[in-house]
């Protein structure tokens, strides 16, 4: 008889987790809390707008390419691609604006003309960060992240020093360029999706690879299009999707997981992915079937939390690119009011997405679907009072940046922050994107995929391996569902 399978959790990791396993010829049933599936690339509509709650940069498009042809699919059936160009804008002090070119050699040519040699380095940095994009795409994200020894193959040994897994990325982005423009260029991917320069080994230097040679790409009617998708291919396979269906308890007997409780039913199951925040699965089990206590979870780095406002403008702004990073104060301060000294930051930096830019559907004719996203440290307070003066504060700088006023044309207006992440996704301490890429918080390092006391439970998603972000997730997702397909066949 088919083994039944509970998968928690309908983001990314749990949909990938769900469709792995049914492949397998197992009966899996995704149970979500909220009342749609996605996790935190959900959407909503409200006044012809349809703002999407999440992801908005779509990186690293051959890891979605590749997830489809897993199941015998292409990603084109389900949608296409769209390559930005310019990749995202940035707008740096005294509110001078560049666009980033979207092809190696007009990045050349741009890093050259703002400092002399920087053309030539930014070739180097590419070369090297191709190398350590290739090489962890080979040998280190697909692994699930037990022990050392996965890594410990002489090839990857020898590479070791090549991929800088034991030199800070600050230093080394320094080493190649000295303007503090292309510095916060480069800094961008790692500071946004998860921690402080200084603190994150120069191998995320693949980020930049990512981001900037493989392309900043839009599926065909916006991100949630991606959930919908993998919906389709794991309904095909035969996965049930419950939505409105909270988990709040996992029972345990003689060692394995048992049952579940949902809506107060109780349900058998033969093992469950936990693909919600990690640390919320673990708090469903008894005490003494975890793997982390708090004083684990206490010392963690956590990556960013945000501050969002999801705005309908009533005109257009034709001089506003789809994606613009405001880095037009320090980085170095506000990273420090994110990791170092966790506060609201006294001169934040900004993010501002006009998806309406290239997807006209979202936004109703002549309008713009506006999101802006300031990331804060996690845990930090969260009232009204503090949401709107952070708003007063971003919207006097980005409408001087567009130079016009856009606060008189606002027809819609919602914000999400910390209290919103613990109350949609119980989060811990809010975190929007898991934990941080230190170090100390990279591979093996990470919380297991697997229960080390429960044989038939595995966790999946962003906290665990591979990481944040949706390529990461998806992989998760495929690696949890790899180490329950073992634990049945042994
Ligand atoms: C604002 C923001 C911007 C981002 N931008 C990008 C980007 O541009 N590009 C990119 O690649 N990534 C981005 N990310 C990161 C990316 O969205 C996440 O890494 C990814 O979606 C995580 O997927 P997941 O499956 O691990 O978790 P989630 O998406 O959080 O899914 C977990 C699910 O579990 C459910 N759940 C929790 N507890 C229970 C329970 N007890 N019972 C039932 N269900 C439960 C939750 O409701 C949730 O739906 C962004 C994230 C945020 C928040």
């Amino acid at each position: 008889m088919s083994k039944n399978i509970a998968v928690i959790g309908g983001g990314f990791s749990g949909l990938s987790a769900a469709s792995y396993l049914a492949k397998q010829g197992y009966s899996v049933t995704i149970f979500e809390k909220n009342n749609t599936i996605g996790g935190r690339n959900r959407k909503f509509t409200e006044k012809g707008f349809t703002f999407e709650m999440g992801p908005s940069w779509y990186w690293m498009p051959e890891v979605f390419d590749n997830y489809f042809e897993d199941f015998s699919k292409k990603r084109s059936d389900y949608y296409d691609l769209k390559k930005l160009s310019p990749s995202f804008s940035i707008v740096y002090k005294n509110n001078e604006k560049v666009e980033i070119p979207s092809e190696k050699e007009d990045l050349i040519v741009f890093f050259e003309n703002i400092e002399k040699g920087a053309g030539y380095r930014f070739e180097q940095f590419m070369d090297d960060a191709k190398f350590k994009y290739e090489t962890s795409m080979d040998k280190l994200i697909y692994k699930p992240g037990k022990s050392i020894f996965e890594y410990v193959r002489m090839d990857v040994l020898r590479g070791v020093f090549k991929l800088n897994l034991f030199s800070n990325f600050k230093k080394f982005v320094r080493n190649h360029f000295t303007d503090d423009r292309l510095t916060a260029l480069m800094d961008f991917p790692v500071l946004f999706l998860g921690s402080a320069p200084e603190n994150t080994p120069a191998l995320y230097s693949l980020m930049n690879y990512a981001g900037l040679l493989l392309g900043t790409w839009y599926p065909e009617n916006g991100m949630y299009r991606i959930i919908e998708s993998m919906e389709e291919v794991a309904i095909d396979l035969g996965v049930k999707i419950e939505t409105n269906a909270e988990v709040s308890k996992i029972n345990v007997e003689n060692k394995k997981v048992t049952s579940i409780i949902v809506n107060n039913e109780k349900i058998n199951f033969d093992a469950i992915v936990a693909a919600g925040d990690y640390n919320h699965m673990e708090k469903l089990l008894p005490e003494n079937s975890r793997n982390y206590d708090s004083k684990y979870w206490e010392t963690r780095t956590l990556a960013p939390s945000s501050l969002i406002f999801f705005l309908g403008i009533n005109k257009l702004i034709p001089n506003l690119d789809h994606h613009t990073l405001f880095f037009d104060e320090s980085l170095d301060d506000h990273s420090n009011e994110i990791y170092n000294d966790p506060k609201w930051p006294k001169k934040p930096l900004f993010y501002v997405c006009n998806p309406s830019k290239t997807d006209k559907k979202i936004a109703p004719e002549g309008c713009e679907n506006i999101f802006v996203l300031i990331p804060i440290a996690p845990d930090i307070e969260d009232t009204e009072e503090i949401r709107e003066k952070y708003f007063k504060i971003i919207m006097e700088r980005f409408e001087k940046q567009v130079n016009q006023n856009i606060s008189e044309h606002i027809i819609y207006k919602r914000s999400y922050c910390i209290n919103d992440f613990i109350s949609d996704y119980h989060s811990y301490k809010g975190n929007a994107y898991g934990l941080a890429n230190t170090l100390m918080q990279t591979a093996f390092l990470k919380p297991k995929l697997n229960n080390k006391k429960l044989k038939n439970m595995v966790y999946a998603g962003q906290l665990t391996v591979p990481g944040p972000g949706m390529p990461p997730a998806l992989i998760s997702g495929k690696l949890a569902a790899d180490e329950l397909i073992s634990f049945f066949k042994n």
